[in-house]
């Protein structure tokens, strides 16, 4: 069965009657088995669970430390090119906004890359907009290749691609790709994908799968927070990272939780998920998938983001800069994706991580 039947299947389920039957019981069953059935990960995210966060977040804990150690593990985003032809409502780099376009030339992504190193820091995520013929493989092969000399791990979040193009781009030293579905509901995706290739809802589905068969070591998938009912959209992105994990074994799959943050377009989000809800949400997906990476952003508070390093998040970034040739001041660097939460430095992050108790981890990888 492909993912997209499976979800076809929940398209008419009875979110609401599911919820209004779950009891503080029924939370405590699901919290006492070791292997949870697609409902009873259901279980938890419904409003019966939501008193019974201590004890989800208790043993989220102990599943995080039992496969991931105390440790933490340490990335930077690096946005290379900030082109777009898609007109996604929730984003600043949107086609129709009138920001300042540009992409890095090789040399400029040298200089990026030399002072992201100069902080320490080995695992790189490298970020486009969505337009292949301003961007296109060779561009981002070159750029790879390139930063290979500084990193020991590349990841990618790009526009989807094929699978020759991913195989392309791991061949040239990339190991992780990063592609978001956004929003799962397929209508709310019809509102808010207005124009360009990310109009494509089912492309994208898939592309985590042909990253998976391209032979990257690991795929991070994820929803973003606001664009739709945040627990429906944690089930099916639980759902799509459980029918990953069991059909690509070679690959480790990881789920981010994005929340929406300000951006240029002023966009408002229809649903908010308060922090409640994301910790339930987190220790949800823990409990589910106990494997699961789960990388924790720059757009949550500092604060916040300390605290989760305890509730089973697995990696953080740190220094982040959400616009083209940011970390050198090139010119007319002005326009991010997205506000930054936690602006803290690398080296604030590290002794964030080290004061909760954990180990910063900045390289797991090493290419060849
Ligand atoms: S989310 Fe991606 S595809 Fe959509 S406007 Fe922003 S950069 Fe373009």
């Amino acid at each position: 069965m492909s993912f997209s039947e499976l979800i076809d299947q929940y398209a008419d389920f009875d979110y609401q009657g599911f919820f209004q039957s779950r009891t503080e019981a029924h939370v405590h069953q699901c919290l006492a088995k070791d292997k949870l059935a697609p409902l009873e990960f259901l279980t938890l995210l419904s409003p019966a669970a939501e008193d019974q966060l201590e004890a989800m977040a208790q043993k989220a804990r102990g599943l995080t430390i039992q496969h991931f150690g105390h440790t933490i593990q340490l990335y930077i985003p690096l946005y290379i090119s900030n082109y777009c032809n898609s007109e996604c409502v929730y984003c600043g780099f949107n086609r129709r906004h009138d920001i300042t376009r540009r992409k890095l030339t090789m040399e400029e992504i040298d200089i990026e890359a030399r002072k992201i190193a100069e902080t320490g820091m080995r695992h790189v995520l490298v970020l486009t907009g969505e337009a292949p013929k301003l961007t296109p493989i060779d561009y981002l092969v070159d750029a790879i290749k390139l930063l290979k000399r500084y990193f020991s791990s590349i990841s990618i979040e790009m526009y989807p691609m094929d699978t020759e193009e991913y195989a392309q781009l791991k061949e040239a030293g990339v190991d992780g790709l990063t592609i978001y579905q956004e929003v799962y509901d397929r209508q709310t995706y019809r509102q808010v994908h207005l124009a360009g290739r990310k109009t494509d809802y089912q492309y994208r589905l898939d592309a985590a799968a042909r990253g998976a068969e391209a032979g990257f070591r690991w795929v991070n998938i994820g929803a973003l927070y606001g664009l739709a009912d945040p627990f429906k959209e944690a089930f099916i992105t639980g759902l799509h990272a459980h029918y990953l994990t069991h059909r690509y074994l070679e690959t480790e799959i990881s789920i981010s939780m994005p929340r929406i943050n300000p951006a240029e377009g002023g966009y408002q989000p229809d649903y908010l998920l308060d922090d409640r809800g994301f910790v339930q949400i987190l220790t949800a997906f823990r409990l589910f998938l106990p494997r699961a990476g789960i990388p924790i952003s720059t757009r949550e508070r500092a604060t916040f983001r300390d605290h989760l390093m305890h509730l089973g998040a697995t990696r953080f970034s740190a220094g982040s800069r959400t616009d083209v040739g940011g970390y050198t001041g090139v010119e007319d660097s002005q326009c991010q994706q997205f506000e930054i939460s936690d602006e803290r430095g690398v080296n604030d992050m590290v002794a964030a991580i080290k004061a909760g108790g954990l180990q910063p981890v900045y390289k797991d990888w090493e290419l060849f």
